[in-house]
């Protein structure tokens, strides 16, 4: 039977409400720059065969800011090599953020980011792949990346299969999400059947991916990430920034007003059991820890 709550992302502008509120409450950013910063530039450093030319695709980039990021450390790997990226990314008022951010970047920093071509596709990630395939190209990417989006896809499996198709030798493909150990993992482990099927939310960690991966053979390499987020006004009855927390973290639109009243109580306990969070000084702090993992196109 379909479940009777709505998906959080068919309201764009819900979503990209509670998503910054997320950023706000959240080591989500800071915890993925740690990372980008210390463990992404030997990772960077191997792939293009000392091409002069880089192909690079971002799938469901948000507002950029941790785009931006990775092409910084990416030119510092490869200076003097100039860079193709394409974006893709179906929310216009994200598209439209990236762009002002890219454009401030590039009149403030000096080189600039004039080596970048950006090319923006305002569409999802099957959009992309049916516009790749009409189109015929041939075109190989150097760096994929696909950070914190697979959610959103019909299947996430599909899909990694598709953009690992596009990578060229030596190239790589990046997925970060929540990690299978993370308290998101343990929510969805729990409420799948209630909050998970719906056709475009996926309740998808690194673990599930993990299993794809060694199912089909590929190999990876794979980290984790330590964060945390502030879910304390949750437990406000009516706290409105509580209520766009909540349905950031069940991906359900208004979960408060519309999840039956054993479903809203059984997800309150569990987001404040220890098996989720962590209780101190009067904050309840869910386990936000995020999962990363490498692909290498080795043939
Ligand atoms: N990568 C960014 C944004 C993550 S939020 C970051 O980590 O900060 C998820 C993003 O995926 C949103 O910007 C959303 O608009 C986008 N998205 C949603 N459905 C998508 C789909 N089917 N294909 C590609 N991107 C999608």
């Amino acid at each position: 039977m379909a479940s009777p709550l709505k998906s959080l992302v068919n309201d764009d502008s819900r979503y990209q409400k509670s998503f910054q509120l997320f950023l706000e409450r959240s080591s989500e950013h800071q915890c993925m720059q740690d990372f980008i910063h210390n463990k992404l530039p030997d990772i960077l450093a191997s792939i293009g065969n000392g091409k002069s030319h880089l192909n690079v695709i971002g799938v469901g980039s948000g507002a950029g800011e941790i785009d931006l990021e990775i092409l910084s450390e990416l030119h510092m790997k490869h200076p003097g090599v100039t860079v193709d990226n394409e974006v893709v990314e179906p929310s216009s008022q994200q598209l439209h953020n990236y762009r002002g951010t890219a454009f401030i970047v590039l009149v403030s920093q000096k080189p600039g980011l004039d080596y970048i071509k950006f090319t923006w596709n305002k569409m999802t990630a099957s959009g992309f792949e049916e516009h790749w395939k009409v189109k015929n190209m041939t075109k190989k990417a150097d760096f994929i990346h696909m950070i914190q989006m697979l959610y959103y896809v019909k299947d996430p499996g599909a899909t990694i299969n598709f953009f690992q198709s596009l990578l060229d030798k030596n190239g790589k493909l990046l997925i970060i999400l929540v990690s299978g150990e993370s308290g998101w993992g343990k929510l969805w482990r729990t409420y799948r059947n209630q909050l998970c099927n719906t056709e475009i939310s996926q309740c998808v960690t690194t673990g599930d991916i993990k299993s794809f991966l060694d199912s089909r053979g590929v190999s990876y390499q794979s980290y984790e990430l330590l964060s945390q987020m502030d879910i304390t006004e949750c437990f406000t009855e009516g706290d409105e920034k509580g209520e766009l927390l909540l349905d950031f973290l069940t991906e359900v639109l208004d979960f408060s007003k519309t999840a039956s009243p054993e479903l809203k109580a059984g997800v309150m306990e569990l987001l404040r059991h220890p098996d989720c969070s962590v209780e101190s000084n009067g904050k309840v702090i869910f386990n936000n820890n995020l999962g990363v993992i490498v692909i290498d196109q080795v043939s």
